[in-house]
């Protein structure tokens, strides 16, 4: 039976939101979830950087151990414990890492807004670079530290930055936060003057390594180790569901630093811990990445990049051109990098269009990622349409 409201009527949910996806839309930053045919089109789009989420290898560990084991976790592992394969990836990670330990969190984006507001909080400041990913953003956000931004690697500005922090704020703790292959540029983080402008001051310093695990280094530690200063950036963190091809994300660090975020990061502690289908696959994955197959995928990739360069569009090839296996094509505004991505896909090519707010207003592109799982072919199909549009519209 329909009851009088007597409340005011208040804003309507659906409305309001159908209003501003109109919005989004007018301005091209709406973005719609598709479902992908993938076997229809080639994939320039995922950060499966060697390949990994499709290797036998992986898919049969994760076969096995779901069948022995199950589909879920149960509960967090604080309340139900610790699967010991589970302890074994972690101890892989921190050997890898060349750090005392390593904890695993459900993704990436969950172990930045673990770790980061379980080591900050009123009273500190986060200090992050422009770019730095959005799971960094939010967990610094979420700390409640004083947040403060530096331009994109622009160290000079950082460290002016820091000293005004150490002579205005008496006891309060520093974070740095960076990465080291960034997510939409595909570039490096000065790593060692980082470190260096870091111990001068007195801050702590976490580098994110999504981009750059199992793909620098002799044996695909990541830019970290391959610098030499594994032992100085106190905070790695990573994730499992790039270029290891399953799902995850970690914190690799000193035992005190594990042992706190066991105790003190909520993602951590309130989320069930992954399947352990995910484990059995990550545990495989490390460890091919560390030895000669991973060496080897890892000589692909830098292969495909080169060819890709080579194959470049000339007006693109004036570009900045990334050394890693994210290659970004700026085209400026939305529409046009919208435009762009609709007419490859027609040809046949996934490649997304990354817009405001992931990237900077103006600096829309399209976000090819190279894998070591292409084909020299699908490298060149792919050059020879970004040519042949290119000349069209121009
Ligand atoms: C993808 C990504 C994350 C989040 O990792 P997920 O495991 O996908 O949640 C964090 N940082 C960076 C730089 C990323 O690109």
């Amino acid at each position: 039976m329909a009851k009088r409201n007597c409340r005011p009527p208040g804003l309507n949910l659906d409305k309001t939101l159908l209003a501003e996806l109109a919005a989004l839309e007018l301005a091209d930053l709406r973005r719609h979830l598709r479902t992908v045919d993938e076997s229809a089109l080639l994939n320039f789009a995922a950060t499966d950087y060697l390949g990994l989420s499709r290797h036998p290898a992986l898919i049969e560990a994760a076969r096995r151990a779901t069948s022995e084991r199950g589909t879920g976790a149960g509960a967090s592992r604080i309340v139900t414990g610790t699967d010991s394969a589970v302890l074994a990836l972690e101890e892989q990670l921190a050997a890898w890492k060349e750090k005392e330990a390593a904890l695993v969190f459900s993704s990436g984006y969950a172990a930045a807004l673990g770790t980061i507001p379980a080591l900050v909080d009123k009273g500190d400041t986060v200090i992050l670079d422009k770019l730095a990913h959005a799971s960094l953003i939010d967990a610094a956000r979420l700390s409640g530290a004083t947040l403060r931004v530096f331009p994109h690697n622009q160290l000079q500005k950082l460290d002016a930055l820091l000293q005004k922090i150490s002579t205005t704020r008496g006891a309060g703790r520093t974070l740095i936060v960076t990465e080291s292959i960034f997510s939409m540029d595909g570039d490096t983080a000065p790593l060692r003057e980082l470190v260096e402008l870091k111990d001068r001051h007195g801050a702590w310093l976490l580098v994110d390594e999504a981009h750059a695990t199992a793909l620098y280094g002799t044996t695909g530690a990541g830019l970290i180790s391959e610098a030499g200063l594994s032992s100085r950036v106190e905070i790695v963190m990573g994730t499992l569901s790039k270029a290891l091809g399953s799902v995850g994300g970690y914190i690799a660090g000193s035992r005190p630093l594990i042992d706190w975020l066991v105790n003190r990061a909520r993602s951590f502690v309130y989320s069930t811990a992954l399947p352990p289908g995910v484990i059995a696959a990550s545990r495989v994955a490390v460890d091919l990445a560390r030895g000669p197959e991973g060496a080897a995928l890892r000589a692909r990739l830098r292969e495909n990049i080169a060819r890709f360069h080579a194959g470049l569009p000339a007006a693109w090839k004036k570009q900045a051109l990334s050394a890693s296996a994210i290659q970004p094509l700026i085209c400026g505004e939305a529409a046009a990098a919208l435009s762009l991505a609709v007419a490859l896909r027609e040809r046949g090519f996934l490649i997304p269009a990354i817009r405001y707010p992931t990237v900077p207003r103006h600096a829309a592109r399209l976000r090819v990622t190279l894998s070591a799982a292409h084909a020299s072919k699908e490298i060149d199909a792919l050059n020879e349409e970004l040519a042949s549009i290119y000349s069209s519209r121009s």
